[in-house]
């Protein structure tokens, strides 16, 4: 009960802050109360009591309560000042106190009846007023309810033969009630501060825990950068934020090329670490207010801010591209194996009108496309045609998926020939997409759309099924079949080939697979795993427009082709050109020395014919020799040829 408790740093400013705001009243009080004693007992003409103590003890008061009213803000005080004042004020108000009670009680002796019941009623308020001021520091209040109360009990039980003693008596027991109200209060008080604690702490614990929240839905969680969500909401905010200037945003969007490939041949574990190794690497290439952003799978966008006028962000953004596009190229070693990605970039700055922030990264986006559709590994800048191309692009993935469904594809077949005996001993077979709603479209216009949608692969088995379906009759004839890199890397393209052969029946020895050399160089691994696979099954693979590429010798012998398909645009030169027709020769006197068969490809004339021929080519393919047809006119066309190759006894006789 008089014992400050200064354990509590917290509890004890807050006591501090609560009764200095009720201390200044309370002296103020105390100053009415001691001016209406010195009223009641002016008339005694006793200066000492009646003036200079009453003087004293106003002076004191007012002095105190000036103090005090300008300690309102405790934040400045240390705790060790807050305690002293806290004791202090205790000494204080049991000084004070007793000061008081007794100069009342002084005064008190020397008054009539009427006097007396003056002084004893404003000491009584007085005393009352200052405990319940002094409520919060219970220790004070505590200290002059005992100092007053007694010293006035005793008095009264002391002075007229202890008549007052009824009177002394309920003096302590009010006492007694207030002590018990101010413990009751104090303890509200305290389980105030203390919950006001609890909840200000818990309110600190949910802040800590939305931002932490916050963090981590703004964060990609493998590469530890913003992600897609906090580069828009940036945007979004830049988008609201007055006079952006023109050429002050630019946005870089990077998509990584053979990324899908390395995750599909290394697993998505390596390709995780891919990722995560470009990303930083990336990112340190980033200069000062440059935010790296992984916005997909492999794609990640840089925004970049200008602030000063005189400098260009589009130009930044152009230089940064081409930095990050020769980053992006560098090998990296991921579980021992050397892995290597490219990039393909896409720019857009708000250069000219007001643009939308977003629309920046639609933009880039789009360039970026561009970039990749356009031969990868390459920096696009946005222009307003490329919507126009990407559109198109989209339309076409959406037929494509019509197409398929209402089976709008066929095959054509396109007869290969015996250089010498001009026979048919093979055909290809070409997609075609007669029954396009919009018209038909040739497949080099949609087949690279496909390859990067990934609907190459139902198409590429739809041709497969239907070819070994329609050519299973037709004996002694080999069936080629295109197959795109991107059907080749798929990790299972080997078992779905040969359940289609089982399924159709078409034997192995009579397929032959078409492939561009593009994909042996960037995946070779992966491709002599296929390739191997493929063979030792007994399926023949031609290596395609051989001539437009860079296979080497090493190559073809590595893989172990067993044809080469020399390109029509070597063809179509060989009559005018000796250069394209020593490249031919070249070429075949390479394959015939590693046993590789030569076929040529649009042959549209006799002259170009016999020349091939006589160069040593083995198969000739082109206009010439019959134009890609429908399944029903190439059973017409080899049912003629057989009849001219029966001999013409048996003919007469047929
Ligand atoms: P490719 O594999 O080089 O096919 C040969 C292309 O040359 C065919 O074009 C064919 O019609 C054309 N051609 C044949 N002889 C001559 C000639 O004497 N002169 C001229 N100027 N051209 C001739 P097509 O059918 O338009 O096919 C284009 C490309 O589309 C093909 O080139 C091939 O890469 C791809 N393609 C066609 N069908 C498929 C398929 O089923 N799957 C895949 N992945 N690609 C296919
Ligand atoms: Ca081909
Ligand atoms: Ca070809």
């Amino acid at each position: 009960m008089f014992v400050i408790d200064t354990s509590d740093r917290e509890l004890m400013r807050a006591q501090f802050r609560s009764f200095s705001k009720h201390i200044p009243l309370l002296y103020i009080i105390l100053v009415i109360n001691t001016a209406a004693i010195v009223i009641t007992s002016f008339r005694l003409e006793h200066y000492e009591k009646t003036l200079i103590v009453p003087a004293i003890i106003s002076s004191f008061a007012l002095a105190r309560a000036v103090w005090w009213s300008r300690q309102k803000n405790a934040d400045h005080l240390s705790d060790e000042q807050i305690s002293a004042y806290l004791r202090r004020t205790c000494v204080l108000a049991a000084v004070q106190s007793l000061t008081f009670t007794l100069w009342a009680i002084w005064v008190y002796q020397g008054l009539d009846a009427f006097g007396r019941s003056n002084v004893t009623f404003f000491l009584a308020l007085s005393q009352v007023s200052t405990v319940f001021c002094l409520m919060t520091l219970r220790v004070a209040a505590n200290l002059v309810a005992l100092v007053s109360t007694v010293s006035f009990a005793l008095y009264f039980s002391w002075i007229d033969d202890a008549q007052l003693l009824p009177q002394a008596i309920v003096l302590c027991c009010v006492c007694l009630g207030m002590t018990v109200i101010i413990q009751g209060y104090n303890h509200s008080f305290t389980e105030l501060v203390s919950s006001r604690r609890s909840l200000h702490q818990r309110q600190i614990e949910t802040e800590k825990l939305s931002h932490e929240n916050r963090r981590i839905a703004f964060t990609d969680a493998l590469t530890g950068l913003p992600n897609r969500r906090e580069l828009l909401e940036r945007l979004d905010l830049l988008e609201h934020k007055q006079d952006v200037a023109d050429d002050s945003l630019a946005v870089v969007f990077i998509d990584l090329d053979g990324f899908k490939e390395i995750n599909d041949e290394h697993g998505h574990q390596s390709g995780d670490q891919l990722i995560s190794s470009v990303a930083q690497r990336l990112r340190q290439q980033c200069p000062k207010g440059a935010r790296i952003a992984r916005v997909g799978g492999d794609e990640l966008a840089v925004l970049i801010e200008v602030d000063d006028p005189g400098k260009s962000a589009n130009a930044q953004a152009i230089t940064l591209a081409s930095v990050l596009l020769k980053e992006a190229s560098l090998p990296i070693t991921i579980d021992r194996h050397v892995l290597q990605v490219g990039a393909s970039i896409g720019v857009a700055a708000n250069n000219s009108d007001a643009i939308a922030p977003r629309e920046l990264l639609r933009r880039a986006d789009m360039a970026m496309y561009h970039a990749k559709t356009s031969g990868k590994g390459q920096v696009a800048l946005y222009s307003e045609g490329l919507d126009e191309g990407r559109l198109h692009r989209l339309e076409i993935e959406a037929q494509i998926v019509n197409g398929l469904a209402r089976e709008e594809f066929e095959i054509e077949y396109q007869p290969i020939v015996g250089a010498t005996s001009r026979h048919i001993t093979g055909v290809e077979a070409l997609l075609r997409w007669p029954q396009r709603p919009e018209g038909p479209l040739p497949p080099d216009q949609f087949i690279e759309i496909a390859e990067s949608t990934g609907q190459i692969h139902p198409i590429g088995l739809y041709v497969l099924t239907k070819a070994c379906c329609d050519l299973k009759g037709i004996e002694g004839v080999t069936l080629s079949v295109n197959v795109s890199p991107a059907q080749f890397r798929h990790p299972n393209f080997e078992q779905q080939v040969l359940k289609i052969l089982e399924q159709t029946g078409f034997p192995p020895e009579r397929l032959q697979l078409e492939i561009t050399e593009s994909y042996l160089l960037s995946n070779p691994e992966r491709a002599f795993q296929a390739v191997a696979a493929l063979k030792a099954q007994g399926i023949a693979l031609a290596l395609d427009d051989f001539g437009t590429g860079f296979t080497s010798i090493h190559y073809l012998q590595s893989y172990g082709f067993n044809h080469i398909k020399i390109d029509k645009s070597l063809t179509s030169d060989l009559a005018q050109q000796h250069k394209a027709r020593r490249l031919v020769e070249g070429a075949i006197i390479m394959a015939s020395a590693l046993d590789i068969d030569v076929t040529a490809e649009g042959v549209e004339n006799a002259q170009q014919a016999d020349i091939l021929e006589h160069v040593g080519c083995q198969c000739l393919q082109g206009y010439y020799f019959g134009r890609p047809m429908a399944l029903t006119k190439l059973h017409h066309v080899i049912r003629q040829q057989d009849r001219s190759l029966r001999p013409a006894g048996k003919r007469a006789a047929g």
